[in-house]
């Protein structure tokens, strides 16, 4: 199998079913590390998946989030001379729109598009922006949103959910010139471990189909048309500590009941195996606890993520 980010090859680590659509492998790039699946559900399944989907944060949450992407934005573009007045914010995905809120108050033209009718509605009634349904739609909605000034184009933990981020990154830089490109994705060399384990339809990590790291990012993006003005890394690597440990409770129950289905057990087995996995449970139970009382817990604000302010090149 080759990379889907860098082209280099890349190896089969393990099978999982995703989001209950499609069995689909998991490989990893042996020079970028990049972590994707492969076969991928259809357009149609993924938009029949997203539209059913309702999971936001909370409002707080969202908001903290907005300002400091907003404010990191901000500074960067005024730091690397890209003057406010030349420039129109827009922004794929953008949920309930907390980012083309924070962009507008800091004096940017902005706007938005989001697949999810009820985030749409909702940004538009609450925060007074300027927002509309769509977004992989991508080919027939980005020319209303074409004008005078320059496009900063953003794209904020989306990459890793799109079938072909490759082929839309192409799509950009060729058809927007002269634009900025602001993106977060999670960060692959922690995450890494979570997409192994499985596919949790209920967990955001679970429905990612990339897992990128910065070679990798920065690899996609220079094959596609872009040159990194800057590249920073945020979040705590605890992050995913206590989470681990419990998907990995939850893989050894999986795995022995698939054992118990397919060959023959004594109840006398299952006893000392139900025995040792409560131990195992209560162990990992405790050290959470303790570890709960020695640090502080960890939110949202602090997953591992890459954020990069790229340019198009010019032509
Ligand atoms: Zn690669």
């Amino acid at each position: 199998m080759t990379c889907k980010v860098c082209n280099k090859e890349a190896v089969f680590v393990t099978t999982h079913n995703l989001l209950g659509l499609v069995e689909s492998s998991i490989f990893q790039c042996s020079t970028c590390k990049t972590l994707f699946r492969d076969p991928l559900p259809s357009e149609k399944q993924l938009f029949e998946y997203y539209s059913k989907r309702d999971g936001r944060y909370n409002e707080v949450l969202e908001q903290k989030m907005a300002i400091n992407q907003s404010n990191w934005l901000n500074d960067k573009l005024k730091k690397f001379g890209y003057l406010k007045n030349d420039y129109n914010y827009f922004e794929f995905g953008c949920g309930r729109g907390w980012l083309v809120k924070c962009m507008k108050n800091l004096g940017y033209n902005s706007f938005g598009l989001d697949p999810d009718s009820n985030s749409v509605s909702w940004g538009k009634t609450n925060l007074d922006i300027n927002i509309s349904q769509g977004f992989l739609d991508i080919y027939s909605n980005v020319n209303e949103f074409k004008s005078e000034k320059n496009l900063i184009i953003s794209m904020m933990h989306v990459l890793e959910h799109l079938t072909n981020p490759s082929d839309v990154l192409k799509y950009l830089s060729t058809n927007f010139e002269n634009h900025l490109l602001y993106f977060e994705v999670p960060d692959g060399k922690f995450e890494a471990d979570v997409l192994k384990l499985d596919t949790l339809n209920c967990n955001s990590s679970g429905q990612h189909f990339f897992s990128f790291t910065e070679e990798g990012i920065i690899s996609l993006l220079e094959n596609r048309g872009y040159d990194v003005i800057v590249l920073e890394k945020f979040g705590n690597q605890r992050f995913w500590k206590s989470y681990l440990r419990s998907m990995n409770v939850w893989g050894i129950i999986e795995t022995k009941y698939k054992y118990w289905r397919d060959v023959k057990f004594s109840f006398f087995e299952i006893f000392l195996i139900s025995l040792s996995l409560s131990f195992k449970t209560m162990f990992y139970w405790i050290t959470s606890k303790i570890e709960d009382l020695l640090f502080r817990r960890n939110s949202r604000l602090d997953l591992p993520v890459i954020r990069i302010l790229a340019k198009s090149k010019l032509k």
